[in-house]
């Protein structure tokens, strides 16, 4: 079955950066209605052409290993093209999501990588707060709603979307329908690809480290289980608060001895803890900016709870200080 949100058409002059050796993938237009067609005996039929006519319904006939070839030709094909990416996003939650739709949204040249350690990406953005449905986002964040398309209710200081699962699926459906945007999910980041940046043992952070996420969890009892790496010049970790997969970045900053120690998520403080995130999110060693809750775990900064707002800027303010560094790191990273 066709990806929905895409038409597959030869190469074109007017190609995007994001190819497959053998096909172009040209997204359709951004709020274009998705192309709903059924096949129905070599025909294509509509949905309301098929209903009541079951009987004269069949797929169409299909061999086992076009199936197989449909996925593993472009997932091979994308992990080649992305060993080399311009940025590469560390964790899909909503900090990440709304970096990558920044990010992809202003620059279609940039060659962007998405990796999520879980099967599921969105994060804790499932949710709005102790398993509850409804997501607030804190004024000025409605901006944000209002840009991807995601309606919601208005409580004076803040906005309240109806499930936290709309917020996330959009964003979701947005990003992924970006032609330079890959998500590599159920793939976790074991470490950093580090270059000497200085005199004193400072790095600079030029790639991730990668590996399948039921891999990663296999150390301990499989041997010989080489990672895989993506290079990149800018590295952007949203991994959110310190526990069992989260804060990775910033703790492996700790043990290579390039951050002093972790400042500890502070208790709950909304006000504060909203206002710190956004306004801190920056590239913390050359190479690697930090975003989200990973943040708090850096600074010290309070824990906001179910409120996700931070989240969403902090994605925007992430984009900007990628695009800020992006030429002076590339130049950087093409050296070697
Ligand atoms: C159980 C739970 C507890 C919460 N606790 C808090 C809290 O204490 N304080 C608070 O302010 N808010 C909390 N929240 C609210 C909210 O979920 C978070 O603030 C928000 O989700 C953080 O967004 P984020 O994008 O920074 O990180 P997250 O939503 O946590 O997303 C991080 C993503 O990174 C992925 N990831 C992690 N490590 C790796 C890796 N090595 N490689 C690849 N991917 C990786 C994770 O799988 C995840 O999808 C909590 C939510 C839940 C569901």
């Amino acid at each position: 079955m066709s990806p929905p949100a895409m038409n597959i058409s030869e190469p074109t002059a007017a190609a995007t950066t994001a190819t497959l050796p053998h096909k172009t993938i040209t997204p359709i237009a951004k709020d274009a209605p998705v192309p709903v067609a059924g096949v129905m005996n070599g025909s294509t039929k509509t949905i309301e052409e098929m209903a009541g006519n079951w009987e004269a319904f069949s797929f169409s006939a299909i061999r086992e290993s076009q199936v197989s070839r449909a996925m593993t030709s472009r997932y091979f094909a994308d992990l080649n093209d992305y060993a080399e990416s311009d940025i590469v996003i560390v964790g899909a939650g909503s900090c990440g999501l709304s970096t990558a739709y920044c990010l992809a949204k202003a620059r279609s040249d940039l060659k962007i990588a998405i990796i999520e350690a879980g099967v599921a990406p969105g994060g804790g953005a499932w949710l709005g707060g102790q398993l509850f449905s409804a997501m607030v986002m804190r004024k000025p964040a409605d901006a944000f709603l209002r840009e991807i398309g995601v309606p919601y209710e208005e409580e004076g200081a803040f906005v309240v979307v109806k499930h936290a699962a709309l917020f996330t699926s959009t964003i979701l459906s947005k990003v992924l329908s970006f032609p330079n945007v890959k998500l590599f999910n159920a793939t976790s980041v074991e470490d950093l690809i580090t270059r000497p940046a200085d005199a004193q043992g400072g790095v600079r952070i030029a790639g991730v480290v990668t590996n399948w996420t039921l891999v990663a969890m296999h150390h301990d009892d499989q041997s010989c289980m080489d990672p895989n790496t993506i290079n990149a010049p800018v590295i952007i970790s949203t991994t959110g608060h310190d526990g069992p997969f989260g804060a990775f970045s910033v703790k492996r900053l700790v043990s290579m001895q390039q951050l002093g120690a972790l400042g500890g998520m502070r208790g709950l403080d909304m006000n504060t803890a909203e206002n710190a995130i956004v306004k801190r999110t920056r590239e913390i060693v050359p190479g690697l900016i930090v975003g989200g809750m990973e943040l708090s775990e850096v600074d010290g900064a309070n824990r906001m709870g179910p409120t996700f707002g931070a989240m969403a800027l902090s994605g925007v303010k992430a984009a900007e200080e990628a695009l800020k560094i992006f030429d002076v790191r590339k130049a950087e990273n093409d050296k070697i």
